[in-house]
Order: C-alpha cells, then sequence, then structure tokens
C-alpha cells in the first residue's frame, strides 16, 4: 500500500512563473538600474472601488453588534448573495433559481474542487493553449487528460471533433492566455457535442467582464441546451479586483444530471461537508459589486485595462505582428516574430528593452512560438513598453 497520492509525481514541474522570476532576478542582479516594463501579470494592479470599499466596512461594523453579528455563513453561499447574483445573469437573459448560484472563495478553489464530482476513471478534455490549473488539478485526481491543441488557424478556438472522447470539458472563454471568445455558435457546437456524448462542459468565465461585443455569449447558459451539460465558475478576481480579497460563484442548473445522478444535489452535499462559507464580510463586498454604483465603477477599472490592451494591439499592428484577443479580454496573444521561440523572445525583450511578458509554451505545448501580454499594468507602464516593442520589431 501507498500513503500518498501518487499521482502528485506525475505532475510536471510548474516551472514557468518560476523561471520568468529567476530569470529576471538574474537579469536585475546584473543591471540594477535597470526599470523592468511587467506585462506578464495576471494579477490586477488597481485597488478595489469604493462601493466594494464602503460595503466592506459596513460588513466588518456588524461583525461588532450582536443585533447585526454573522457566525457561521450558510455553506453554499449568504441568500442575499446568491439573489444578487442570479439577478445579474436575469439581466442579462439568463434564467437563474437564486440556489442554481453558489457563492465561492474564488474561481481557482472551485476549478480544484468542483471535480470532486466525478468519477476518477473520466476523462477530462484540456482545449490548450490553456490555465494550467486544469491539467494539474486532474492530474492529481489521477484523471486522464485528453490534450485539444488549438492554434492560429482555428483563431484558438477549435470546434469539437466526432472522435474525440471526454467526460469532462474545459472552455475558457474569453480565454486566458489567448484572449479569445467563442461565438455563440461556437459554443453551441460545443454543448451538442456535450449533450450528445453526455459530458459535462466545465466553463471558466473569469473573463466575462471584459466582453464588450455585445454578440459574443459572457455566459455558456446563454446557449440553448446548456442547463443539461454545463457548469458555470466564475470569480470577481479580475471583474473587481477581488485576487487579494476572494470571491467568485459557480452555477450549477438543476436539470444537470448523469447516471440519475444530480449536480447541483451533489455539489450542496459537498459544500455542506467540506466548507463553512465564505466569511460575511467578503460576501456583503461582492454584493457591491453587482449595485448600479459597483457596476459603474468597476467598469471604470476595466476600461483602464481595456485602454492598455489597445496600446498593446496598436503596436502589434503597427509592427505587422499577428495576435489575437485583446479586445474582448485583458490578454493578448502574438505569434513571436522572426521565428523566435516563446522563451528566446521573452530573453530578447528582457535583455534588449527590458519588457517582460510571458511565453506560450508555458500554457501547453502548442503555444510554444507565441508570447502572452497583459494588461493589468499601469497605463504609463504600458505605454512605454509599447514604444520600446515599436523601437527594438520594426
Ligand atoms: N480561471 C482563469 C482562466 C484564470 O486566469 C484565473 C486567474 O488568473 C482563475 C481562474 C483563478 O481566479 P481566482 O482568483 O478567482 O482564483
Amino acid at each position: 500500500m501507498s500513503l500518498p497520492n501518487k499521482h502528485y509525481g506525475e505532475l510536471k514541474d510548474s516551472y514557468l512563473f518560476y523561471n520568468i522570476s529567476q530569470k529576471i532576478k538574474a537579469y536585475s542582479a546584473k543591471n540594477p538600474d535597470k526599470k523592468l516594463y511587467r506585462m506578464g501579470i495576471g494579477d490586477v494592479s488597481l485597488p478595489l472601488c469604493d462601493a466594494v470599499i464602503k460595503a466592506l466596512h459596513k460588513g466588518v461594523d456588524d461583525q461588532a453588534n450582536k443585533e447585526s453579528f454573522h457566525g457561521y455563513m450558510p455553506e453554499c453561499g449568504a441568500p442575499f448573495l446568491r439573489t444578487t447574483i442570479a439577478e445579474y445573469y436575469r439581466k442579462r437573459g439568463v434564467d437563474l433559481a437564486d440556489d442554481e448560484v453558489f457563492v465561492s472563495s474564488g474561481a481557482s478553489d472551485e476549478l480544484g474542487d468542483i471535480i470532486d464530482m466525478f468519477d476518477r476513471g473520466s476523462a477530462a478534455l484540456v482545449i490548450e493553449p490553456a490555465y494550467p490549473a486544469y491539467v494539474d488539478a486532474n492530474t492529481m485526481a489521477g484523471r486522464k487528460i485528453v490534450h485539444l491543441a488549438s492554434g492560429k488557424e482555428n483563431g484558438f478556438l477549435p470546434a469539437p471533433d466526432e472522435d474525440t472522447q471526454a467526460d469532462l470539458i474545459y472552455i475558457c472563454s474569453p480565454n486566458n492566455p489567448t484572449g479569445a471568445v467563442f461565438t455563440r455558435e461556437g459554443l453551441k457546437a460545443w454543448v451538442d457535442f456535450a449533450n450528445k456524448h453526455k459530458s459535462v462542459i466545465l466553463f471558466d468565465a473569469a473573463y466575462e467582464a471584459f466582453i464588450e461585443e455585445e454578440n459574443l455569449p459572457k455566459s455558456i447558459f446563454e446557449i440553448e441546451g446548456a442547463r443539461t451539460c454545463a457548469i458555470e465558475i466564475c470569480s470577481l478576481s479580475k471583474t473587481a479586483g477581488f485576487t487579494g480579497t476572494r470571491l467568485g460563484y459557480t452555477v450549477i442548473p438543476k436539470e444537470l444530471e448523469r447516471d440519475g445522478m444530480n449536480f447541483n444535489s451533489m455539489w450542496v452535499r459537498n459544500r455542506t461537508t467540506k466548507t463553512n462559507g465564505v466569511s460575511y464580510i467578503i460576501q456583503c463586498g461582492g454584493a457591491a459589486v453587482f449595485t448600479d454604483e459597483g457596476q459603474r465603477q468597476i467598469k471604470e477599472n476595466i476600461k483602464i485595462y481595456k485602454d492598455n490592451a489597445k496600446v498593446i494591439m496598436q503596436a502589434l499592428d503597427e509592427l505587422g505582428i499577428w495576435y489575437c484577443g485583446g479586445k474582448n479580454a485583458p490578454y493578448v496573444w502574438l505569434k513571436c516574430p522572426k521565428g523566435m521561440g516563446s522563451w528566446e523572445f521573452f530573453d530578447y525583450l528582457l535583455e534588449n528593452v527590458q519588457v517582460i511578458g510571458t511565453p506560450g509554451e508555458g500554457f501547453g505545448k502548442c503555444g510554444e512560438g507565441y508570447f502572452r501580454f497583459s494588461s493589468f499594468g499601469s497605463p504609463e507602464d504600458t505605454k512605454e513598453a509599447a514604444e520600446r516593442l515599436k523601437k527594438l520589431l520594426k
């Protein structure tokens, strides 16, 4: 008998961000006077908006009085927040019952936990390049992983292939790292595939708030047939700057069943066993995001990031470099110029113009030769980085 979970031994070293930090450290040690332009970060840089801060303060004050004090919170989320989130979907034309919404501590936590509901013998399909947690969480669980490579030829938005066999299907739209967004037709093909093959789609909507084109779907539940085949995982991290505050939500429709088992009921059972709810104070802050004032304020912040993305896109347009993303996402995904590899381009930019991005290879083999810029930096640094890129690569 073996005590440790041997599947941890099958994890590939998560060398991407470690490698980047080592290279930056070495460069800065040699060039202490050089300012670096960090266009690789996946973390937000703007603070929480005023409406959220006020609500967090009020939540703290509530905890100081016997009458308004909250102890353990309901495991699946505070009713006031579940109602607020269901209403947010309703405004976008998606009808949800309050108890189809589960409040979480963030999408990462949820992406790791939710696969507990699926048989370990099931196979998970990951469209690559991908957010690395999909592969790693399933590897830890000992699940078989089907890697589906995407590329420039399909705009990094592949369609299902009838020969593909998968029980769980990961779809991230807008995508990290490519910034690509599925159209309604593109998503419908996956929904039809999942219903036909009795698979379940795990739809990661962490970047939905960055979609500006009206006709693009922000939720998989805008697609007919999704209620019988999908779970949506979302987060306030990028929507409202909650990366260090921690709040997300998951939608599991009551119609989602496989082999006579209901996933909404299973998740209630899971949550009531494995959590004691999310902090009352944080849920107060989260609810403020969905007020009119909160929505107006978070949109101002998102606009700053989107303007940064525009600056990057303009530079790439001028240079004639192929890219996707940026328009409806905080990430711009580009083909490395001059036939360079991802890491080669990383070193080239660091050495010559002190601009830092993320090598595409870190998101799966088919990301080799590509590179990700993020728009979460400051406008000043983004503009300077874009100028430096133009000078270097023209
Ligand atoms: N999903 C994707 C695609 C992400 O890029 C991230 C964070 O970068 C997450 C999930 C995790 O979000 P959270 O901060 O809510 O854990």
